[in-house]
């Protein structure tokens, strides 16, 4: 990627078409439905012959694979994992959103689209965001029948919470498991399907390349993890649910395992990659405590329903918390955002707490972090209470501190965790390559530029239990799909292509790991395309990263050998594909000269330092190109309308 696209150096871009993502046409309501009925179906005895490759076994790929297979489909579900049961979707804690209203709190399916708009920072299509807030219900009544021990009241009916962002309790949670809880779910559905034999698991199976005949998705080639054989598989269809790429930064919230590699590689193969820098940097991560750490651990969003964020006023403060008065404290959070308080989203939250450890007010080592104290909470509801909505989040936060927060408060700091960005799909969730579809975090998803809590597994079984079956079989009854088998060129290529770049990480032999790599890799991203983003800052990492790349095909060690099980081998393969997708993130927050949402730019924000869109140059969803080799990538760009949020300065002061 030598030098900028036209666009970033100012010279305006060519007239590439712009994108249609086939929104339905009709009342936002009724798209939906309207795009159900329109759809083609496929008889019920056709469904057997036609085979779907999902890769990914979290949530979203659990649900898609599940619920195909459920209809009838021939279903192959890879996972580089050594089953479904590990995906990352485990990890998640708070919970789950859903307009059920059964707060009666005033929530409703317009207000949970309005919110999940607004959130978005004006970056998200309308359309889905529409239809992911008319979802969320059934996704709820699905999980509850599927036996999901969600919290309840007293009475019996299910419990909720409150996330950032939103002024109503539709939070559905199961402890701070909700994530373990709802993989388990979707894993039965999937073992289910497994014994019925509609489908088959390839577990520490690790997609290596897409491969596209005569411009249709038709297969992927795949590299056995254990015994090293690289295999390719023919399919009708390809469903991509393999998660974000927060782990570009190494230091993330994430899975160690969670990568780019499949996105990544279909991005080479033709698929647009939407929005890439926008990433959600979470307000309340333990921080970190070393150079040697390899991993940031989450402390749930649900803890600031409760929990109070401040920092001491006095500059420099080095007093135990417990030792500084009320009168000295500041309540940050509460004192800017009286509206919103603690829950304002999580992009608010990350750049106030920035700004105060950057005045000099941060508490801990470095000064990198600030309180989230539940002194308050425990006076008001009881220790019980508070043992039973957050215990293993405390849990947690001890094991890892050595400290009781029960006693003295939580010390937490911003960290990497989601990315909004993800390769682009239209409203049928596929992507500009016919017959690859793409769900869950690895999409571009309906989230815009910040996402809200409790969104993204809303979205992972929005799309796997309810969009994809409904938008693949209408791809497979009106595709003309000429019959494909492994030994076509296609495969052959794509096949060879992985052997070689799987033989020359083998080849190198040099002095440096693949960890070394990827940790300043990481520090590069954190440093100027992490929390604020400047153009001299984007510039200067943009200048460095082909140097890093450079480095690291002549410089890095893998030992052992690809004919068995290698993890060295597994890392140094996903971070080179960081290595190249770092590049393209900064090229598209170089672009994208606006604040908006997680996407801080320095140079526009307010007077009061809060993030300022310029909607007249950058309402458009950016979707890039792949172009080949050395060459620049391509903008292409989907308009965004905003005709039943409009277009306003959020505030949640
Ligand atoms: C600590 C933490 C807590 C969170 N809490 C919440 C929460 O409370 N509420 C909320 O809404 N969201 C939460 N999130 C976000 C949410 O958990 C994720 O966005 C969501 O689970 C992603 O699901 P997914 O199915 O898209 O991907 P994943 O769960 O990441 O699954 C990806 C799958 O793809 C497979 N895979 C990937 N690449 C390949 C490849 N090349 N070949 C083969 N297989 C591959 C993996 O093996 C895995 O099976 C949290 C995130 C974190 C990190």
């Amino acid at each position: 990627m030598p030098g900028l696209p036209a666009e970033v150096r100012g010279v305006p871009s060519d007239a590439a078409p712009v994108l249609d993502a086939r929104i339905p046409a009709g009342p936002i309501e009724q798209k939906w439905d309207r795009c159900r009925a329109e759809m083609k179906l496929v008889n019920p005895a056709n469904r057997r012959k036609h085979t779907i490759i999902v890769v990914g076994s979290g949530l979203a790929g659990a649900a898609a694979a599940a619920t195909l297979g459920e209809q009838g489909y021939h279903v192959r579900c890879f996972t580089f994992h050594d089953t479904p049961r590990r995906a990352h979707s485990i990890a998640a804690q708070g919970g789950i959103n859903a307009a059920k209203n059964y707060r009666n709190d005033g929530d409703s399916v317009f207000r949970l689209f309005y919110d999940t708009v607004k959130g978005g920072d004006f970056r998200a299509r309308e359309a889905n965001a529409y239809r992911l807030a008319q979802v969320s219900v059934n996704i709820i009544d699905q999980c509850v029948a599927q036996g999901v021990p969600f919290a309840r009241d007293y009475g019996g009916l299910l419990e909720t919470r409150s996330f950032g962002g939103v002024q109503v309790e539709r939070t559905f949670y199961a402890r701070g498991q909700t994530g373990q809880q709802l993989l388990l779910g979707a894993y039965q559905a999937l073992e289910r399907q497994i014994a019925a034999g509609t489908v088959t698991m390839h577990p520490r199976t690790e997609m290596l390349d897409l491969v596209v005949v005569d411009g249709k998705a038709r297969g992927i080639v795949t590299r056995d993890l254990q015994t090293g054989a690289i295999e390719s598989h023919v399919g009708d269809v390809v469903v991509l649910a393999t998660g974000g790429y927060s782990n570009v930064f190494y230091l993330s919230t994430n899975a160690k395992a969670s990568n780019c590699t499949a996105i990544w590689r279909a991005h080479r193969r033709g698929a647009f990659f939407g929005n890439p820098c926008f990433t959600q940097i979470h307000p309340t991560c333990i921080p970190q405590s070393g150079e040697h750490q390899s991993k940031l651990t989450l402390m749930s969003e649900s803890l600031r329903n409760d929990g109070r964020v401040w920092v001491p006023k006095k500059k420099g403060d080095t007093r135990r918390p417990n030792d500084i008065p009320e009168s000295e404290r500041d309540y940050y959070l509460e004192r800017r955002y009286p509206a919103f308080g603690n829950l304002v989203p999580r992009d608010v939250a990350s750049r106030a707490a920035k700004e105060v450890c950057d005045e000099g007010r941060g508490v801990g080592p470095g000064g990198h972090g600030v309180y989230l104290d539940f002194a308050d909470a425990i006076a008001r509801l009881g220790l019980d209470n508070v043992v039973e909505k957050y215990g293993n989040l405390f849990e947690i936060y001890e094991r890892i501190t050595g400290d009781d927060a029960y006693r003295v408060p939580m010390r937490i700091y911003p960290a990497p965790h989601y990315t909004m960005g993800g390769l682009w799909v239209d409203y049928h969730l596929m992507s500009t390559i016919p017959g690859l579809f793409v769900a869950g975090e690895a999409n571009f998803s309906d989230q815009g530029a910040n996402r809200l809590g409790a969104s993204a597994l809303m979205q992972g079984l929005s799309d796997g239990y309810f969009i994809l079956p409904a938008t693949v079989p209408d791809y497979v009854a009106t595709a003309k799909l000429a019959k494909v088998d492994t030994s076509h060129a296609a495969f052959r290529e794509a096949e060879a292509d992985v052997r070689r770049r799987t033989h020359m990480l083998l080849e190198v032999n040099g002095r440096r790991t693949v960890d070394s790599f990827h940790r300043d890799l990481g520090r590069l991203m954190w440093d100027d395309c992490g929390m604020a983003r400047s153009d001299a800052g984007l510039r200067r990492t943009l200048a460095k990263i082909p140097e890093l790349r450079e480095e690291f095909h002549r410089n890095v060690r893998v030992l052992g050998t690809g004919e068995e099980l290698n993890q060295a081998l597994e890392k140094a393969g996903r971070v080179a594909d960081f290595l190249e997708l770092a590049e393209l993130m900064c090229l598209d927050a170089l672009h994208r000269s606006e604040s908006c949402g997680g996407h801080f730019r320095v140079e526009s924000q307010t007077a009061e330092g809060e993030a300022r869109r310029d909607d007249a140059k950058f309402c458009y969803a950016a979707a890039w190109e792949w172009t080949g080799h050395g060459q620049q990538p391509a903008l292409h760009k989907e308009p965004l309308a905003f005709e039943h949020v409009h277009l306003a300065q959020r505030s949640y002061k």
